[in-house]
């Protein structure tokens, strides 16, 4: 047995908790965790998780964070642009877990960070295992007021996911014991569509009307305009010059998010928590205020609260639609 393998395997088969940690933190992701298939919190993820891999034993959570300025800049396409490559990041060193544990015989999957999902399957989730769950059990974070995963250390800025392996592991992480969620309530002051209520109520149409305007069945609504518009006249009632070109870049490098200005906003986390402290109403003046006076076009659903919450921003242009066609 070389020294590699003494790092990592124990004679019963089980994996080392210490070595199993190097190796993950070694193939560049910045926090690792695990978490038993039997554990109670994963109980409705089980199914899913042993039909995608039916020898799971164990579940590794992985994050790797964002950086911090890119995702608090009001040129929201340079935090889209780090969020794809944070996931590529994400994608290799998973990738790369798993063949350094094949030389040992491991056997497992990785899973998505977001994109490609499994569509379409009727009446199932998209995504065949739901990461938050198991970045919570693996004591990689709590869920925030903004339904963010909030890791201790870098916040809300930050991109999980999962590998599923056939070993056991010595020793197994627990969620966290305190949520590191500030309740300062940024997030649902920062939200141009009013989908964060400070009394933990989340709107989650909202959002994805506005964020995801590019992204998932928001793509049904520019694939109606191009094919029910009897001339481009017709068709830019519907999509603007400029909404068409960002269709593109899309399309071509991976989608736009139209805000993620919770993410860009929250304090927690000791990268941001502390300079948060130092002086609030700077971290509000710096942080906070350009995203909240964005310059954007809102998509929302005519008539909905988030019509109202849009436009009583005046450098908000909104654009409504009906629920029947969106
Ligand atoms: S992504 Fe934007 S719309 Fe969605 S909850 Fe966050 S701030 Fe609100
Ligand atoms: S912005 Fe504040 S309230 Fe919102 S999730 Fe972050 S720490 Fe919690």
């Amino acid at each position: 047995m070389d020294k590699k393998q003494e790092d990592l395997d124990l004679p019963d088969g089980t994996l080392r908790y210490e070595g199993l940690c190097r190796l993950c933190l070694e193939a560049g992701v910045d926090d690792v965790g695990f978490v038993e298939l039997d554990r109670p919190g994963l109980e409705a993820q089980k199914d899913m998780i042993l039909q995608v891999f039916p020898k799971t034993r164990s579940v590794i959570g992985l994050t790797v964070a964002l950086n911090v300025d890119n995702a608090r800049s009001p040129a929201r396409y340079l935090n889209a642009m780090d969020i794809h490559l944070v996931e590529d990041v994400m994608k290799k060193a998973s990738r790369s877990i798993l063949r350094s544990l094949g030389r040992f015989g491991v056997r497992g999957v990785y899973l998505s960070p977001a994109f490609p999902m499994d569509i379409p399957r009727p009446g199932q989730k998209a995504l065949n295992v739901s990461h938050k769950p198991v970045a919570e059990e693996a004591g990689l974070g709590l869920m925030g007021l903004s339904r963010m995963i909030l890791h201790p250390q870098f916040g809300a800025a930050h991109c999980f996911s999962a590998l599923l392996i056939d070993r056991q592991v010595e020793k197994y992480d627990r969620k966290l014991e305190q949520n590191p969620c500030l309740q300062c309530n940024l997030c649902a002051a920062a939200c141009p569509v009013g989908a964060i209520g400070k009394d933990g109520r989340f709107e989650g149409f909202a959002c994805l009307t506005h964020n995801y305007r590019e992204v998932t069945i928001n793509f049904l609504d520019w694939v109606d305009a191009l094919v029910s518009s009897p001339d481009m006249e017709a068709y830019r009632q519907r999509f603007s010059d400029p909404e068409t070109i960002s269709w593109w870049q899309s399309l071509a490098y991976g989608p736009n998010y139209q805000c993620n200005h919770c993410l860009g906003v929250c304090p927690a986390g000791d990268r941001n928590r502390i300079e948060y402290e130092e002086d609030r109403q700077a971290y509000f003046r710096n942080v906070v205020k350009p995203l909240i006076d964005r310059p954007q076009t809102v998509y929302v659903i005519a008539g909905s609260p988030a019509e109202a919450k849009a436009r009583a921003n005046p450098n908000k242009e909104v654009k409504c639609f009906s629920k029947a066609r969106r």
